[in-house]
């Protein structure tokens, strides 16, 4: 009923096409122990070589334009509050109650044991090879170690643990959102997937990973043939239908729509939006004004730009406090705030 304020949050980037048959998924099974052992996705994860390093800035707007960082954070925190005494915080129609951090959905906090279920869809028209769907695993890899990586910079433990449907044969889908970053993606992709592997709906999915793992946090990852920007696709408030929306996952596509192929750091860009980060680039919910200010002050956060060197991108202290990594909360945070529509 309130579908509509199922919120998609875009990517930086994007692209893919794919496909494949149908019918395979009741051979996987959801009865089995786990999606497919563990050890059978990381033996498999390991033959391909590693993914191709090439630093590129992101193609959305804005882009690089040359300006050097020139004001320090200091100074900023005395600019927003001149900012604050002189607007509302609340005119972007958030309510005064609204909590930055929602800490709602499947993917709550990044801190402990995340779940994480990869799958691999297709339509009519097109398919994945083994060796494509290997390269995305290599760059999902390195994705969740940079994010492991990135948590101790921050005294944060986090581990990723999870399976894979749809690695021996694709999982077909009519009908697959093939991003375009313009907001109205179909939010029921995560559901939609759940639903074809043989979930009765999503929850039952991440009441298997309770009942089964030690995780407390888990999410999906739809890797599509095919080109598109990829979205995320987050539980944001109470009154949304958790049958549908629960279970929080990314829509990721093998291309982006200039052709080129997914960047590690897009991965792990979505997968932060889903325990609570904002974009910090231009976006139908960011202002350009918002991303001239991040550029300034984190230049390199992974939230602001992708590159296809992931190393060379951090994550920046207001991503760090949204997703639970820093407890202390500082009043400019909220300046990054993004629109609510
Ligand atoms: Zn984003």
């Amino acid at each position: 009923m309130l579908e509509f304020s199922k919120l998609v949050v875009e990517t930086a980037v994007a692209n893919q096409s794919g496909a494949m048959e149908a019918d395979t998924i009741s051979k996987h099974g959801r009865s089995s122990k786990s999606h497919m052992s563990r050890g059978n996705f990381l033996r498999k994860a390991c033959v391909l070589a590693s993914a191709l390093m090439i630093a590129v800035l992101a193609a959305y707007g804005g882009g690089s334009d040359g300006r050097s960082s020139s004001i320090t954070l200091d100074e900023f925190k005395r600019q927003f509050n001149e900012i604050r005494a002189n607007r509302s915080l609340d005119d972007d129609g958030y309510s005064l109650d609204w909590n930055y951090q929602q800490n709602l959905g499947s993917a709550k906090t990044m801190k402990g044991d995340i779940y994480i279920l990869s799958c691999f869809i297709s339509d009519s028209k097109n398919q994945w090879s083994y060796d494509e769907k290997m390269d995305i695993i290599n760059k999902y890899q390195e994705a969740v170690n940079w994010l492991k990586n990135q948590a101790l910079r921050y005294n944060v433990t986090v581990n990723f643990e999870g399976g894979n449907f749809g690695l021996d044969t694709d999982i077909k889908l009519d009908n697959i959102e093939y991003g375009s970053g313009r907001g109205n993606e179909d939010v029921k992709m995560v559901s939609r997937v759940l639903k074809k592997i043989g979930y009765n709906n999503s929850l039952s999915f991440y009441n298997w990973v309770i009942g089964n793992t030690k995780c407390r946090n888990a999410l999906v990852l739809i890797f599509t043939k095919g080109k598109g920007t990829g979205y995320a696709m987050a539980f944001e408030t109470k009154d949304m239908n958790e049958d549908l929306y629960f279970v929080e996952g990314v829509m990721l596509y093998e291309r982006y729509l200039n052709n080129s192929k997914l960047a590690s750091s897009t991965i792990a860009h979505e997968i932060l939006h889903l325990f609570g980060a904002w974009d910090l680039y231009k976006t139908f919910r960011q202002t350009q004004d918002r991303e001239d200010k991040a550029r300034e002050l984190f230049p390199n956060s992974i939230m602001l730009r992708t590159s296809f060197n992931i190393n060379e991108l951090y994550i920046d202290e207001v991503t760090a406090w949204l997703i639970g990594w820093k407890s202390k909360t500082e009043a400019w945070y909220e300046w990054f705030k993004p629109s609510k529509k």
